[in-house]
């Protein structure tokens, strides 16, 4: 389980950070580092000094451009964030999440990303509206942000203790096989499919998007949907475009519905 827990963080600037995060995840038996667009080397004397033992996972280390390059093939990820945000989005106590792991983590191509922000501004708006829920850690409300790596701390503990009670809690029953859910890339799809279908039919304005891709997408994570019904639910928007574009003045005659539904 713990193999399958991603510590992502973006735009770090501070390389003692990225060693103490690599020393904490290590103490916790995390082992999956990657880096997004950081603002600073990675492998520095100070962050080996901060690891203290664990600059391997500082090596080991994959570095990326963007979030998504980073969250890919992960089926849920959990923003980790110091205040509230304008549109409120699911929360997560750390508690709740270190409990919801094992479930989230049965099926075999499961991955959580816990993503972590900048030393300075935090995770902006767009990135978290890419994480399926927020976690916050309770603090201070008058002094509420952690040091990065604290902050990693925190959670990658909270991952360690749900790890030791799921082992203990082991039994001989096997639950019902897990549908795969669909993947961050597979949504990612699904939403710029989404929002196209939306402006050919009118009924989005990019020049007025009031927060409708955001609602949306609010909604969609929500569901956590399936592979299946993702692509379930791009069959009706291929068929909604086919549709649309039928009814232009210059359109080819309608699909009968068979013909529609048969649209990948
Ligand atoms: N000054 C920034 C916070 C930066 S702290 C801001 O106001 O947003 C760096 C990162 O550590 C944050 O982006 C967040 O991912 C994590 N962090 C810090 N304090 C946290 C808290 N109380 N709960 C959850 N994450 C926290």
């Amino acid at each position: 389980m713990l193999d399958r827990i991603r510590i992502v963080l973006i735009g770090t600037s501070h390389p003692g950070n990225i060693g103490a995060t690599a020393r904490a995840m290590h103490n916790m038996g995390l082992t999956d580092l990657v880096l997004v667009a950081p603002r600073c080397e990675p492998l520095t004397s100070e962050s080996i000094s901060r690891a203290s033992g664990a600059d391997h996972l500082v090596h080991q280390a994959k570095v990326v451009d963007t979030l998504e390059q980073a969250v890919a093939d992960c089926t849920l990820a959990v923003g980790a964030s110091a205040r509230s945000r304008t549109l409120p989005w699911p929360m997560i106590t750390p508690r709740a999440l270190g409990e919801r792991l094992p479930q989230e983590l049965a099926g075999a191509d499961a991955r959580v990303a816990l993503v972590f922000g900048r030393e300075d501004s935090g995770l902006s708006n767009a990135e978290l509206q890419r994480c399926h829920a927020h976690v916050h850690i309770p603090t201070n409300p008058d002094f509420s942000s952690l040091n990065l790596a604290a902050a990693v701390q925190v959670l990658a503990y909270e991952c360690r203790l749900a790890w030791l009670a799921a082992a203990g809690a082991e039994t001989e029953q096997e639950e019902e096989p897990h549908q795969p859910l669909a993947s961050h890339d597979e949504l990612e799809h699904y939403f710029a499919h989404l929002e196209r279908t939306l402006i050919a039919i009118g009924f989005h304005d990019p020049a007025l998007p009031r927060q409708l891709m955001a609602r949306l997408r609010r909604f969609t994570l929500r569901a956590r949907p399936e592979r299946m019904e993702l692509n379930i639910l791009r069959g009706i928007l291929a068929a909604t475009e086919k549709g649309a574009a039928a009814q232009r003045p210059d359109a080819a005659p309608l699909q009968s519905p068979e013909e529609a539904r048969r649209e990948p």
